[in-house]
């Protein structure tokens, strides 16, 4: 049975601008005072980090980047490097969402190089992987996962490691109202740990957070993180909406 603490984390995604990132950080603040034993964090837009971190000074809400460059600096035009994030009051960084990846081309070997500089930077990957429907259809569920995790920690050493947490986000529950059962979702959890107890060792891989993503509510929550190795949800649409996503950060209805 998992002790991990629960973490509930919202990705706002290119929702909201500056004020209203504030705004909602404010609300779910003071919706959320007083619970215990679940970690919380929201990933607003790169332009309401820095205001949103100033918000959330001594609250335990913590703040997270939707993507990053790998690069410290440099020529990059359009890119955020891992340092500027930190300085702009970010602990997490969400890698290699479906979106980057499906419609940003964002491949393996640019998830990997993002991980191993949020790493050195000494933020929190969420490393964001997952099958495709006809990938699911066509049976190849495992062999996605356990590509995306093998290339996706490539020449990252247990050493090196730190804090990880992956995020197991089937493509065909993301935005689309379908959610995995939490039978599949389980399963694909133990699959995942099971991979990175191959790669890290057992202490690693039941030390390391697997969170759910894909259409997560206040009436599915529940449910998941009952899961032996489900712990905690990477919540899009529902996390826009302060009342919503404290109802899921409180574990459902
Ligand atoms: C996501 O964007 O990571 C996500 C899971 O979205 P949604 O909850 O809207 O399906």
């Amino acid at each position: 049975m998992a002790t991990r603490t629960p973490l509930i984390a919202g990705n706002w995604k290119m929702y909201k601008t500056g004020p209203e990132a504030v705004q909602a950080a404010h609300a779910l603040n003071a919706l959320t005072a007083g619970v215990a034993n679940v970690d919380i964090m929201i990933a607003p837009p790169f332009t309401a980090l820095a205001a949103v971190s100033a918000a959330l000074q001594g609250s335990p809400i913590a703040v997270g980047a939707q993507n990053l460059h790998w690069e410290s600096e440099g020529a990059f035009t359009g890119e955020i490097a891992p340092g500027m994030l930190r300085a702009a009051g970010c602990r997490y960084v969400i890698i290699g969402h479906s979106e980057r990846r499906q419609l940003f081309g964002e491949t393996d070997q640019a998830v990997n190089r993002k991980v191993q500089a949020a790493l050195a930077a000494g933020l929190i990957p969420v490393l964001c992987i997952g099958e495709t429907e006809a990938e699911r259809e066509a049976e190849q569920t495992f062999s996605v996962l356990d590509k995306q995790v093998r290339f996706g920690l490539e020449n990252v050493s247990l050493q090196t490691l730190g804090d990880l947490v992956v995020a197991y986000e089937p493509v065909w529950a993301i935005g689309t109202g379908k959610t995995a059962t939490r039978e599949q979702a389980q399963e694909a959890h133990a699959f995942i740990r099971e991979r990175l107890g191959k790669l890290y060792g057992e202490d690693m891989a039941e030390a390391t957070g697997i969170l759910y993503g894909g259409s997560v509510k206040p009436n599915n929550i529940a449910e998941l993180i009952g899961m032996d190795d489900i712990d905690g949800a990477l919540v899009g649409g529902a996390s826009l909406e302060p009342e919503t996503f404290a109802r899921i950060i409180k574990l459902g209805d």
